[in-house]
């Protein structure tokens, strides 16, 4: 009775274990980090089956931590299986008893399998049901062990119970595999959703949406210096689109995106906006860098291919300010004047504003 109970709160632990492991890989975190959270959370799921071991003969204990181990490895990856390798057997030498010398070269063996299943090359691309009995099977081979290290009664009573357990391990993978896979699917295509809706499919920049989005974090990021936002319209691309073809615009438009990434660093953000309109926030920049910036991208521009007869060349507004918060309209409504302004004056060229010392 007491086994069962052990065994349904497992499961319970395993359950929410499940759900976490949803929410956490949906988010946006950096993948690594996403990895090392998803490691701690399996390795307190390994450290919690280690509290609650079920007997199964006298003298033969087993709980579930080899699972969560090797899950780790093949739903998370090598980072998260490392971590939860490192969690998991750190505690069990921390209870310690002679069992930690099956234990932990045991946790080893599973975390390695788990790896394995978990490379991509070596992983079926659809992992079926039989998959993931088959991996129940690889984890029991850490079961073996036991028979090296275990003497006289526990010996003949752990030679019983083995099938027992490692059929545990296949119903185990099966079912709770069947659930992760699950999960995992659901969650990448809810970040791919969220990250195509945020971009522009042509020149993978940002689009409007992702602008609005970055641009909100970034006022609430520090600025030491101050904020500038550039607005980037390629000249006469109507004529270019019309002489050219629309497919050597939409190569131009590429090009012209690779030009202004090349110019910025890695806190700035690229967005294109509208046609042939590209947006370039800088987050924290001197207004002479700014204006630097500024030059430098349109000298860059002029360096994407054209043709004998056309060079491309681009009007850029730069609106800056150093104080406080502002909204993206009035940055992008001042940036648009001066943009105007640059193509009033005859294009291909770099007009500033700067609303620090208007
Ligand atoms: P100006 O120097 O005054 O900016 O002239 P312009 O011709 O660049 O200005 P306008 O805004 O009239 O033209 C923008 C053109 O951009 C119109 C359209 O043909 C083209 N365009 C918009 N989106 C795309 C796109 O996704 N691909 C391509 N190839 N062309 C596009
Ligand atoms: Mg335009
Ligand atoms: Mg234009």
């Amino acid at each position: 009775m007491q086994s069962a109970l052990i065994v349904v709160q497992g499961l319970g632990m395993m359950a929410l274990i499940v759900i976490t492991f949803g929410i956490i890989h949906a988010m946006h975190w950096p993948r690594w980090i996403r990895h090392v959270v998803l490691g701690v959370l399996f390795g307190l799921g390994a450290i919690f089956s280690m509290l609650q071991p079920v007997q199964l003969s006298p003298g033969v204990y087993a709980d579930t931590r080899n699972l969560f181990v090797g899950f780790s490895g093949a739903f998370i990856g090598p980072i998260g299986a490392v971590v939860t390798y490192v969690i998991a057997a750190a505690f069990r030498i921390y209870l310690g008893g002679s069992g930690a010398m099956i234990g932990v070269p045991s946790m080893f063996i599973a975390m390695a399998i788990g790896i394995l299943w978990g490379l991509p090359r070596l992983r079926p691309s659809v992992m079926t049901i039989g998959h993931f009995a088959l991996m129940g099977v690889t984890f029991s081979v850490t079961l073996l062990l036991g028979l090296f290290i275990l003497k006289g009664d526990v010996w003949s009573n752990y030679l019983f119970v083995l099938p027992f357990i490692a059929l545990f391990n296949v119903g185990g993978s099966v079912f709770f595999g069947m659930l992760f896979e699950r999960e995992r699917r659901s969650a990448r295509r809810e970040r791919r959703l969220t990250e195509e809706a945020e971009h522009d499919p042509l020149t993978a920049a940002y689009n409007r949406r992702g602008l609005d989005k970055l641009y909100t974090t970034a006022m609430f990021s520090q600025s030491t210096f101050g904020r500038g936002l550039l607005l980037i319209d390629l000249d006469h691309f109507k004529s270019i689109n019309d002489t050219l073809g629309h497919a050597f615009g939409d190569e131009v438009l590429r090009a012209t995106t690779t030009a202004i990434q090349s110019c910025i660093r890695g806190g700035d953000v690229l967005a294109r906006i509208g046609g042939e309109e590209f947006v370039v926030l800088l987050p924290n920049v001197s207004s002479d860098d700014a204006r630097k910036i500024a030059e430098r991208i349109r000298v860059a521009i002029r360096k994407v291919a054209g043709t004998d007869n056309v060079t491309i060349t681009a009007s850029v507004g730069l609106s800056y300010w150093q104080h406080g918060g502002r909204t993206l309209e009035s940055a992008l409504h001042d940036a648009d004047t001066s943009m105007y302004e640059a193509k009033r004056q005859g294009r291909d060229r770099t007009v500033f504003q700067d609303a620090s010392v208007a």
